[in-house]
């Protein structure tokens, strides 16, 4: 099998270039190693900066977004139980957030790519990139039983954080920045309305929470536990008590209960690979950077890298210059780390350390009360949260 661009995995990254490259006229295949079913109800990201909801209304994939999807035009934080609204619109020029799932910009992406754009195989299960120095990189994968060859001009390696395309990276030429934290985030979907219009950050003594949406019926919420922490040993009812404590305000807004639907604990983790680019593979996503989920800032970067390379892959075939392939990653890697900065800052204002030491959480509390008071923190909280530029 022969293509111009081989794209590994089909998550949003990989999706989205698929599609971007299609608009471009510039043909692509996908590699997916899971089914159809599994991409598409793995429940992850919910937030959309502003930058990603016009990409793809600007590739013709918004739609259902603008149809089900919620703006948002600011976010509670709340701590000592008052609550602080950040007015994301009033405090960028009029930038704003979608909640939106990742499950369902997969589903509209998938459904755009089946029938109008190029092959997107599921269960084909890339196993190596070869020759990635040269002009001709290949990707070995696994379809059907069978091992096959996918012959490229580039390769774009959207695998996430446990693929396997960028072990093409030369060891001496990779280099790894990582952060692990000692907690995680226990998630649950729960059939019950929003605590709150908007997305709440809270801020507590027990813990960090965050009360997000999918739905005016379905709510997404979060609860800090320690490192390792097994889901299936939080009962329900201890979930919604101890959410009810971490929630907590002066008024009494606790949360809704309903009946919840799934539980899984999440890890925190922050992670750079550097370089994003070797020869002619081109790393995209979580298969180049983790950020802990605070930020929301996960699959917007995974946006902004595949929308890099299709812009410099355009560029080639306009100017015949390989200069923006050539500076993907420096470009990238620009954005990366400011929302790697903005994820931790944000951890670290709302999170309880279980090592936290009296003077940090005195420094803990006066950056969070910096926030409450002073237009130009929060304007710069409001900047990071509706996106960095692409
Ligand atoms: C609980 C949680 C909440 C989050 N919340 C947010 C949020 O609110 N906002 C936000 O922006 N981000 C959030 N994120 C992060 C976001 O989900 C990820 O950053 C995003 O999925 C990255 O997309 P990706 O396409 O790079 O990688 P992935 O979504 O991981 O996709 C990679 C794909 O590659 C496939 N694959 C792997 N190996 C191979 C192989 N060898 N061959 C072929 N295919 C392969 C995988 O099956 C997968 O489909 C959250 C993450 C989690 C876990």
């Amino acid at each position: 099998m022969r293509t111009t661009v081989g794209i590994v995995g089909a998550g949003p990254a990989g999706l989205l270039l698929a599609r971007l490259l299609h608009r471009a006229g510039i043909d692509a295949v996908v590699l997916e190693s899971r089914d159809r079913a599994y991409v598409e109800q793995r429940q992850r990201a919910g937030v959309l900066e502003q930058g990603t909801v016009d990409v793809l209304r600007a590739a013709g994939a918004g739609e259902r977004m603008d149809r089900e999807g919620l703006r948002h035009d600011g976010v509670e934080l709340r701590w000592a139980g008052r609550r602080h609204r950040i007015d994301l619109a009033g405090l960028t020029g009029g930038r704003s957030v979608m909640v939106y799932a990742q499950t369902e910009v997969c589903k509209d992406l998938i459904a755009l790519q089946l029938a109008e754009g190029g092959p997107l195989l599921f269960e084909a299960r890339a196993l190596a990139v070869e020759d990635a120095d040269t002009e001709r990189p290949r990707v070995r994968f696994r379809h059907r039983g069978a091992e096959e060859v996918l012959e490229c001009d580039y390769v774009v390696g959207c695998d996430g954080f446990r693929g396997v395309t960028r072990r093409a990276v030369p060891a001496a030429l990779a280099q790894v920045f990582e952060r692990t934290y000692p907690f995680g985030w226990l998630g649950v979907l729960a059939d019950a309305p929003p605590a709150h219009d908007e997305l709440v950050y809270a801020g507590h003594d027990r813990g960090f929470a965050l009360a997000s949406m999918r739905s005016p019926s379905v709510s997404r919420l979060y609860l800090q536990v320690p490192a390792g922490t097994d889901a299936a040993a939080w009962s329900d009812d201890a979930l919604w008590a101890e959410l009810e404590r971490r929630f907590e305000t002066a008024d009494g807004a606790v949360p809704a209960r309903g009946p919840i639907t799934q539980k899984s604990v999440t890890p925190m983790r922050s992670w750079v690979h550097e370089p994003m680019r070797y020869g002619r593979l081109h790393l995209a996503g979580d298969a180049a950077h983790i950020v802990p989920p605070t930020g929301a800032k996960g699959l917007n970067l995974a946006v902004g890298d595949v929308v890099t390379f299709a812009r410099a892959l355009v560029h080639r075939r306009e100017t015949g210059s390989d200069a923006l392939l050539t500076s993907y990653s420096p470009t990238c890697l620009r954005r990366v780390w400011q929302a790697e900065r903005f994820s931790a800052d944000l951890t670290a204002l709302l999170h309880r350390a279980p090592d936290a030491t009296p003077f940090e959480l005195r420094l803990q509390r006066a950056r969070r009360e910096r926030i409450a008071s002073c237009r130009a923190a929060a304007a710069d909280l409001a900047e990071g949260y509706t996106g960095f530029p692409f």
